[in-house]
Order: structure tokens, then C-alpha cells, then sequence
């Protein structure tokens, strides 16, 4: 079998070829710009994917945003004013060290290549063994030009955060909001990074899309926050239905801690590649909106009404891949099963609340299409609905198992008759008969169950 048990974690997971396969095939994911080659880290969601990534994106704004009151909600530009990225740092060293191959040609990331086989000749020789340059710093931020005079416009970068934004918009977004410390700003959005060595799927991108908390509080309760994220950003984890033996956190040593950072810690995720990074909780101290105070001018710091002590806000950040985690959504869904009777199946065990189709309607035969018409409309105004009408029924099963549909609604030569239609369940397989007019109550109750 190429899938672990829940018990059986350090066990293989489920092959990448398998599942980039499966993602292309079915319409989950895949290259961006197949029919010309492809283009190096740029990836397309089809149908599938737009409905699962859009179902954890309402998640997280829903668990972040709308569901605190000390939470506001932004979507900032992906172009800043480029001193954002001076004052922040990125500019001077937002930087991977990187060497190429006088041979080849090829580039290669310098810390990454340790033990790495040559791709050339991968059965001869390691890369350290080729004929390498001196390691040089690469920056990641991807350029653009901003102004219509060509040649004299001005380089502007596309954001390799989606947090820096949040720094900017702090006073604005404190004063309309009219929050007071503690309180959070959120966004998501896409992010874009010039990643030297792109790979392990959509896992190291060049463009990706963030989920970013920035919660702002006072000096003295700056630590108990951070304790506060990390619980919180595990129940959310958990919450996606992630098998606990995939999930762990990692301390960042002092050798890894970014110069402001005072306190980080990696939420992981055990990919078929091993234990990666999907979020981050840093401790990022003043270091932001001190640095946007001085490159601006403009004073962020903010004065207690009550004490009129005047001080920087201290910030924890949760930043969580969107990507990443949707990446991780789709290894830990993919099950291989052998049925009774020999039967094989592969099935996707996603969370009903994040499976891009919540609900397959099947007519046994195209004929009843007429008669089935009303029930479709009824249950697409709820929940994403796919109708299937070819094929035999066992066949249309397996569809909607691969790709992860919780329940199947057969309409059958009898529904006419006893008005029932069965309900099939994706994991047990289980067969319910419903009343036509209990059907959209019946899923409500299922979807609320699961959450
Ligand atoms: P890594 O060390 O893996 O490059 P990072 O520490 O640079 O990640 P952060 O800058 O903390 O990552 O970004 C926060 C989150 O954004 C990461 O946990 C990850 O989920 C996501 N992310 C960062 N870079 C990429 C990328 N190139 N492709 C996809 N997602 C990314």
C-alpha cells in the first residue's frame, strides 16, 4: 500500500508522482502554461483546486478575521511603494545563497546541495564534486516596472510577503477600525518569491498565496500572545482534520532566528518528502513598524490612553502558506483501499467541510433528467454540487471517490414511487434512503456533524 495508516506515521505516505498525477488528471492542479512547456514554479488550479483552496481560504479568514473582534480584515495592493521593501529589510538581504555550474549551467540553491546527487550524472557524482562558482547571494523579490514612460519608469517589486502591506496600513486601519492594543490585522493574498530552485510540487513556488495574522500588543504581554497564536493556530490546523501524527511544531535554534525575530516556531507538516514548514509564529518585536516610523517619517507608535505611556506595539505574526497547506490537505486526503471482493479504490478523505464537491447528484439513467431537475437547483443554491449522469453507478462511485466527494444522491427507477433517493457515504459506503424533500436538511445535519 502507498499510504500510511493514521498509527504508522514514519511510514511512506503517498508516492508525489502518484499524486501530481491525480491533481493533473482530475483537474486539481497543474503547470502553469502546459501547452507551451510549462514555466518553472507557476502552477494553475483547475476546478477542483479553485474549490478546495477557496473552501480553506473562507476557513481561515472565518477562524482569523471575521470571527474575533480584535481581528480587522485588509487586501493591500501586491505593489508597495519599493522604500517598504527598503525599510523592511528585504532589499539589502532577502537573499539565498546560490553557485552554478561552470559545466551545466545549472544554478543550484549553495545550502541545499549537501549529499545532493549531480542531476547530469546523478549515478557518477555529487554536486559538490562539479566545477561550482564561489557561492553568491541571489535576491528572491521579482522586479517590475511601475509608470508609462518606458525606460525612465520606476522598479517596483512584487511583494514577497503579503505582511509588510499590513505594517503600512497600521495607523489607518487602527484609526477607522477604531481598535485598541491588543489587536490583529489580516490578509491573504498572493505572494511572489524568484526561488532559485523550485520543486517538490507547488511546495516551493514563485508565486504563492499567504495567509498572514499581525498581532500588535503592548511590551509587557508579548510572550503570552505568542503562546496564545501557537494553541490557537493548532486548533485551526487540527480543525482541517489533519491526522495528529502529521502535525508538529519545531522552535527555531539561535542560529536560524532572523535578527528581530526574539522567538519563532515552525508549524510541520510530514510531506512524502519529510517534516516542512507550512506556518510560522514569529515573534517579530517592534523591528516593523520602528523601521516603517523612521524610512516614512510617519510616527506608528501609539500612546495608552488610560497610562498616556507612549510606546512601538510589539508583533506576533502567524503566516501560513495557502498553498502549502492545501498541498498538505491533498497528501493527507489520498487513500488507497482494497474493497471486499478485491475491489480497488482510491479515495480522498477530505474534511466534507474543505472537499471541492460537497454533493454528487446521479440519475441512474439519463432519462430521468427531467424528473431530477428540481432537486439539482434546490441543492446547488447550497452546496457545490457536481451532476453526473454517464457511465454505470459503481464506476461514477469511484469518480466521486477520487476526488473526494463526501456523498453521493442516487435517483433511481423507484425514487418516482416511494419519493426516496439514496445517500451514499464516501468512507463507510454506507446507503441511506431520504425523502426528496429531507435531502438538503439531511446534508446540512452531515456538513454541521463534520465540522
Ligand atoms: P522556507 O524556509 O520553506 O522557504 P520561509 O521560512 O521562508 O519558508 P516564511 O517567509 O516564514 O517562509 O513564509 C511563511 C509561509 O509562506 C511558509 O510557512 C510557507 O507556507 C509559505 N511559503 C513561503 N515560501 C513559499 C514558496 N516559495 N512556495 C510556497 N509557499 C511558500
Amino acid at each position: 500500500m502507498s499510504v500510511e495508516s493514521a498509527s504508522d506515521a514514519g511510514a511512506q505516505r503517498v508516492a508525489m508522482d502518484k499524486l501530481v498525477s491525480l491533481c493533473a488528471r482530475r483537474g486539481f492542479l497543474f503547470q502553469s502554461s502546459e501547452i507551451y512547456g510549462g514555466i518553472n514554479g507557476f502552477w494553475d488550479y483547475g476546478p477542483l483546486g479553485a474549490e478546495l483552496k477557496q473552501k480553506l481560504r473562507q476557513r481561515w479568514w472565518q477562524f482569523t478575521v471575521r470571527g474575533r473582534a480584535d481581528v480587522e480584515g485588509i487586501d493591500s495592493a501586491i505593489v508597495a511603494h519599493p522604500r517598504t521593501w527598503e525599510a523592511s529589510g528585504h532589499v539589502e538581504s532577502f537573499t539565498d545563497p546560490m553557485v552554478d555550474c561552470k559545466t551545466c549551467k545549472r544554478r543550484f540553491r549553495a545550502d541545499q546541495i549537501d549529499g545532493e546527487p549531480c542531476p547530469e550524472a546523478p549515478k557518477k557524482r555529487a554536486i559538490l564534486d562539479c566545477d561550482l562558482t564561489e557561492s553568491r547571494n541571489f535576491n528572491l523579490m521579482l522586479t517590475t516596472t511601475v509608470g508609462a514612460q518606458e525606460g525612465a519608469g520606476q522598479t517596483a517589486y512584487l511583494r514577497p510577503e503579503t505582511c509588510q502591506p499590513i505594517f503600512n496600513d497600521f495607523k489607518r486601519v487602527r484609526e477607522a477600525a477604531r481598535q485598541k492594543l491588543p489587536f490583529g490585522i489580516a490578509q491573504v493574498g498572493k505572494a511572489f518569491r524568484n526561488e532559485i530552485t523550485p520543486r517538490n510540487f507547488t511546495f516551493r513556488s514563485r508565486e504563492f498565496e499567504q495567509a498572514e495574522l499581525e498581532f500588535f500588543c503592548h511590551p509587557s504581554q508579548r510572550e503570552e500572545w505568542f503562546d496564545y497564536w501557537l494553541g490557537e493556530r493548532m486548533r485551526f490546523h487540527r480543525e482541517l482534520g489533519f491526522q495528529e501524527s502529521s502535525l508538529r511544531t519545531r522552535p527555531h535554534g539561535p542560529d536560524e532566528l532572523a535578527h528581530y525575530c526574539a522567538r519563532a516556531m515552525d508549524i510541520e507538516f510530514l510531506f512524502p518528502f519529510g517534516w516542512q514548514e507550512i506556518e510560522g509564529i514569529h515573534d517579530r518585536g517592534d523591528w516593523d513598524l520602528s523601521r516603517h516610523s523612521e524610512y516614512s517619517g510617519k510616527d506608528l507608535s501609539v500612546t495608552d490612553e488610560e497610562t498616556r505611556e507612549k510606546f512601538m506595539p510589539m508583533c506576533i505574526e502567524s503566516s501560513v502558506g495557502v498553498d502549502r497547506t492545501a498541498l498538505a490537505l491533498l497528501v493527507d486526503a489520498y487513500h488507497e483501499e482494497t474493497l471486499e471482493g478485491g475491489d480497488e479504490r482510491v479515495v480522498m478523505r477530505f474534511h466534507p467541510g474543505l472537499a471541492p464537491v460537497t454533493v454528487a447528484l446521479l440519475p441512474l439513467s439519463k432519462k430521468l433528467k427531467p424528473e431530477v431537475e428540481g432537486l439539482e437547483a434546490e441543492l446547488r443554491q447550497h452546496f457545490s454540487l457536481q451532476y453526473d449522469q454517464a457511465g454505470n453507478i459503481g464506476r461514477r462511485y469511484r469518480r466521486q471517490d477520487e476526488i473526494g466527494t463526501p456523498w453521493c444522491v442516487t435517483w433511481d427507477f423507484e425514487t418516482a414511487d416511494d419519493r426516496k433517493v439514496t445517500v451514499r457515504h464516501r468512507d463507510s459506503m454506507q446507503q441511506d434512503r431520504v425523502p426528496i424533500e429531507g435531502v438538503r436538511r439531511y446534508l446540512t445535519d452531515a456538513l454541521e456533524a463534520a465540522s
